[in-house]
Parts: structure tokens; C-alpha cells; sequence
């Protein structure tokens, strides 16, 4: 199974048409069906390695200010008690929690309504842990690596360079700001290259690092992606753009 990382941008992608979500159709159409989906959400971010644990769980409408059409959408895919099981025992940490109160964020639903509209794959989100640094989020993609050849989907949502202070909310046309680029452009090239130790310590990418991930939360999804790639195997850049002047939409593939 490919490993996925999506640039999920705006929360208003999930029913929009544009060239950033046509890309996730496509990704769906030519994927083959996994068996379950496994998402790192960037809204999923809290002191604790969690998962969803619940057998059908809510469409969750983790933003406040946008349409009311928004807040109707559901996304009802199943939850997968067993896949929780297999990734508690692969991630071998004795305290990941198994929670009874999130179900799916939009960093999920926004782009799978587009890759699986049906939402008939099961889905179980895995929490980000806060107070771990990058090298640990890498380390934990690499432990669900054989998940791959369980049919089992691993995505992690997020966006690259993500900086709300500076993103011109409806505003068009946007100015691209050039850290912006030059920060997108240099995970890119990494990405394609197979750097993942400079990718893991972004941090040393100085000021445009700085400034597009002013928090780490909707970086280090990518970095569980990372890890569960096999070095070697085709690697796919399959979305990608800059929304609102400081907003990534790039996504990677592998396999
Ligand atoms: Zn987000």
C-alpha cells in the first residue's frame, strides 16, 4: 500500500472543486482499496499518543467562523477495533490511550470526502504527541511501516508551511510569500532526494523554517509519512500549490 501525505489547507476544500482537490480524486481513483486508514491528523495534537477507539466515530468540526454547510458534512466511515489493537502492539509504547471522545477531525474528512467519497474504508486517527520532539514522530512512522503490507492505508494530514498570521483569507489575488516558496521548495527537493535527517531536524532550516512552521503541528504529520516509506521505492509529489500566500497544498506520495 502507498504511504500518503496530504496538504489539507482550508477547512472549505472539503466542498470546493479546484485543482488541489481534483489532485485528491485522483489519488483515490488510482489507489487500490485499502482495508483500513490509518490518519495523523495536525488536529489531532495533544500531550498523549492516542487512538480513536470507537466503533463509529463522529465527524468532528474542529474550526469555528466558516458557512454552516460546512458544519453539515458527515463523514461516516467506521472505526476498526482491530486496527487499533495491531497498532498499539507495532508502536510498542506502554502508554498510547485508546479514546472514546474524538472521532474525525477535518484535517481527515476534508481530503478523504475527496479520495474515498463513500466513506466506506474504515478510519482510525493516531493521535500527534506534543511534548516529543520531531526524531520521535519519525521513529513512530517507521514502527507502522508493516502496516503497508497489511492493506492498510497510512496518511498523515497536515500542510508544510502553515502560517495563519500571514495567510490572506479570501483575499485574491495572494502575494506567495518568498520564504514561503523557499521553504516548500526546500522540503521538496529533500523529500524527492531521500534527506530525511535534515527533513527530521527542520529546525535547523533557520528563518524561513521558523516562519513557515511557527508551530510544529501540521509538519510532523509528514514525518510519520517519512518514516513509513522504504528507501528506494517511488517517490510522487501528486498536489501541489500555495494557497492564500503562506498555506502549502503539497502532497507526497510513496509507492
Ligand atoms: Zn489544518
Amino acid at each position: 500500500m502507498p504511504v500518503l501525505f496530504l496538504g489539507h489547507g482550508n477547512p472549505m476544500n472539503a466542498l470546493r472543486a479546484n485543482a488541489w482537490t481534483q489532485g485528491w480524486m485522483a489519488i483515490g481513483q488510482q489507489l487500490p482499496r485499502p482495508r483500513a486508514i490509518l490518519s495523523i491528523s495536525a488536529h489531532w495534537y495533544l500531550p498523549a499518543t492516542a487512538l480513536t477507539a470507537i466503533a463509529m466515530p463522529p465527524t468532528i468540526h474542529d474550526f469555528g467562523g466558516f458557512p454552516r454547510e460546512l458544519y453539515e458534512v458527515q463523514y461516516p466511515a467506521p472505526g476498526d477495533p482491530m486496527l487499533v489493537e495491531r497498532v498499539r502492539t507495532l508502536l510498542g509504547l506502554t502508554n498510547v490511550r485508546t479514546d472514546i471522545e474524538w472521532g474525525l477531525d477535518h484535517g481527515t474528512w476534508s481530503v478523504l470526502r475527496h479520495i474515498f467519497p463513500a466513506a466506506d474504508v474504515p478510519v482510525v486517527q493516531l493521535s500527534i504527541d506534543a511534548t516529543q520532539p520531531p526524531a520521535f514522530h519519525y521513529e513512530l512512522g517507521s514502527r507502522l511501516q508493516p502496516l503497508r503490507d497489511e492493506g492498510i492505508l497510512l496518511m498523515g494530514s497536515g500542510d508544510v508551511v502553515h502560517n495563519l498570521h500571514t495567510y490572506t483569507w479570501g483575499r485574491q489575488p495572494a502575494v506567495v510569500f518568498d520564504w514561503a516558496l523557499r521553504f516548500e521548495a526546500t522540503v521538496r527537493e529533500l523529500v524527492l532526494q531521500g534527506n530525511h535527517q535534515v527533513l527530521v531536524d527542520y529546525t535547523s532550516l533557520g528563518r524561513d523554517a521558523e516562519l513557515s512552521v511557527p508551530t510544529p503541528d501540521h509538519y510532523l504529520p509528514l514525518l510519520y509519512v517519512l518514516g513509513a516509506s522504504v528507501s528506494g521505492e517511488p517517490v510522487a509529489v501528486p498536489v501541489e500549490g500555495m494557497d492564500g500566500g503562506s498555506i502549502s497544498m503539497l502532497s507526497v506520495q510513496f509507492g
